[in-house]
């Protein structure tokens, strides 16, 4: 990601003088400037030279919303800052021509100097939030200094708009204690981050600019780019339009996003959070090596799917499973989970199971027991949080690799059924063609088969997965869950 651009802006330049006559203006319009939810004492009606002390707010700290808990299709483009007039008009232009609804987090002082931009974002069905007053670095201020920079800000947001922000944001998205426990005190329902904030481009091509949005149009994503800072602002109006095209999902605003959101239960209150143990004791421990069932009756295989990868890949992998009806074995990368969790609870949601494939993909053979066990346990503690549950009792080694006694210390937390393949496509080597893929499934796959493809960025398996379910099924193939085919589940 780029560095912040430490340029100066002109606000800081005309502040003083406006913000007492933003006051006054607040001040004579009657609003309460210290009421709202606060505890700070009610202003007397009409007495307004005594200023009562702010006192730092003893109730709960509001929320941080860095992005919003959702295995929808969806997430929000928001703006923070107010560019010039006519940036922010031929911004709402592109907005519109790609029919996008946007959160804008305006700076209370912009709106008051040019109200009728604020108006304008409005009319075009743009949802409005505090950037606070003057787009300060609240951390490095007094509580009642940063009291008053939300305060303010929402008092001008309101007057000049009529629309109530709920959400506040800074310039750079840093918040501390003070700053949450003032948006609380302003009755503000959180403090919003980003998932992704855009910064100035480099010297990067368009294809890696593109791939690089693309890859963070993620489900309950909150992108951010700034209005005063960012020079091609507008160029990523159509960017982001078409990568969220791309990946199938839809911008909404940010308090639609966190209102269709769920919150999820912490770690320890979900059942089976601890099925997983470190146990130094190994020695003795029992363990099957599965990567197959040729026992099995019936003519089933089944499609397993390891790594990690970006929504637009692991969705378009979703989508194909679902068009034929066939549920898989997802053996996730926790790390990548960790980083983008309703992807995982996506795949879940989605009627396939999830499993363990290790936190940070070592070949487990190289590890100490402590440091594999370690690994292990913390990849089925992410994959849980994630997914709300505890994930299919299946571990797989990364590239496959294992001995006894890896296998043993493996059992020995929890994992006695190691989950292998007998089916190998070679698939995460792009040099693979999608044709290689299809015959190297087909030529290998017999009965109780469990097939071995990848849910990586920029390989060709989703080119593949179509025609490869379409042969198998022409085969007779009916296609489970791992699980199910070496019956696990009973
Ligand atoms: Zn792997």
């Amino acid at each position: 990601m780029n560095t912040y651009p430490s340029t100066g802006n002109r606000l800081r330049r005309s502040g003083s003088r406006l913000l007492l006559a933003v006051v006054g203006i607040v001040w004579m319009s009657g609003c309460g400037l210290f009421g709202g939810s606060g505890n700070a004492g009610d202003p007397v009606p009409g007495a307004s030279k005594a200023e009562p002390e702010i006192v730092r707010y003893t109730g709960e700290k509001s929320k941080v919303i860095p992005y919003v808990y959702t295995a929808k299709r969806e997430l929000s483009l928001t703006f923070n800052g107010m560019g010039d007039d006519k940036t922010m008009k031929r911004l709402l232009d592109e907005l519109d021509r790609y029919g996008i609804k946007a959160t804008f987090f305006l700076p209370g002082m912009r709106v008051a100097e040019e109200p009728d931009v604020a108006k304008e974002i409005v009319a075009r069905g743009h949802e409005i939030e505090n950037n606070t007053l003057n787009r300060l670095d609240l951390t490095k201020l007094g509580y009642e200094k940063i009291y008053k920079e939300i305060q303010l800000s929402n008092e001008i947001i309101r007057r000049e708009t009529g629309m109530t922000p709920q959400y506040v944001r800074t310039r750079s998205g840093d918040y501390n204690d003070d700053v949450r426990l003032a948006a609380a005190h302003n009755g503000l329902k959180g403090v919003v981050g980003y998932s992704l904030f855009l910064h100035n481009w480099q010297s990067e091509s368009e294809q890696e600019k593109y791939l690089y949005v693309r890859k963070h149009i993620t489900r309950g994503g909150i992108i951010n780019i700034d209005t005063e800072e960012d020079k091609a602002l507008l160029e990523a109006v159509p960017m982001l339009a078409r990568a969220a095209e791309d990946v199938g999902y839809s911008f909404i605003p940010v308090s639609k996003l966190i209102a269709h959101g769920g919150i999820r239960k912490p770690l320890e209150e979900i059942k089976g959070y601890d099925a997983i143990k470190l146990n130094p004791n190994y020695g003795n421990a029992k363990y099957n090596l599965i990567s197959s069932n040729r026992a099995t009756r019936n003519k089933e295989v089944a499609l397993t799917f390891d790594d990690w990868g970006t929504d637009y890949t692991v969705t378009k992998i979703l989508d194909i499973l679902e068009k034929y009806d066939v549920k898989a074995t997802f053996f996730l990368r926790a790390n990548g989970v960790e980083a983008n969790p309703n992807l995982a609870r996506a795949i879940l949601e989605a009627g396939h199971d999830v499993a363990n494939h290790s936190y940070s993909h070592p070949v487990v053979t190289t590890l100490t027991p402590e440091q594999l066990q370690n690994d292990i346990l913390k990849a089925h503690q992410v994959i849980t949080e994630a997914i709300q549950q505890q994930p299919t009792m299946l571990f797989r080694p990364p590239t496959g690799e294992i001995d006894d006694k890896t296998a043993k210390i493996i059992s020995a937390i929890g994992f006695p059924n190691i989950a292998l393949y007998d089916v190998t496509t070679f698939d995460w080597d792009d040099h693979n063609s999608a044709k290689d893929i299809e015959n190297n499934v087909i030529n290998q796959t017999q009965n109780g088969s469990v097939i071995l493809l990848h849910m990586l960025d920029d390989i060709h398996t989703i080119e593949a997965l179509p025609i490869v379910i379409e042969r198998l099924k022409k085969k007779g193939y009916a296609l489970v869950k791992m699980a199910d085919l070496i019956g696990l589940n009973q």
